[in-house]
């Protein structure tokens, strides 16, 4: 559960960044995760509530912004978004390509009370 284990990582880090903030109550966390992390947000939403019950998250929205999977290509220093397949520059069809986004997974910010 490759989900499971991100929100937990996530619910350590806000429960922390609350503490410091007086916040006893969270109403939203806004994420922002790469494309390569192929995130399924359902099944995203479902680990939050496991990990955030009985905590000061419960309840709690979780908003995820992804990130497209953005790539450099080393040939002719193109750059270029791809969604499904494998990196190929369009526009000499190489794969020297290099990842300059999509690997992303920050959190933005979290509104509490
Ligand atoms: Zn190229």
């Amino acid at each position: 559960m490759h989900e499971l284990s991100m929100c937990n990582a996530i619910i350590n880090r806000v429960r922390t960044a609350a503490e410091k903030n007086n916040c006893t109550r969270i109403l939203s966390v806004t994420l922002e995760i790469g494309a390569l992390h192929q995130i399924i947000p359902e099944i995203m939403d479902t680990a939050w509530q496991t990990v955030s019950n009985h905590t000061c998250a419960d309840g709690s929205t979780l908003i995820i912004k992804t990130i497209p999977l953005t790539l450099h290509c080393h040939d002719c220093n193109a750059e270029y978004c791809i969604h499904t397949g494998i990196p190929r520059c369009p526009t000499d069809g190489t794969h020297q390509s290099e990842i300059i986004h999509g690997k992303e997974m920050n959190i933005i910010s979290f509104e509490g009370e």
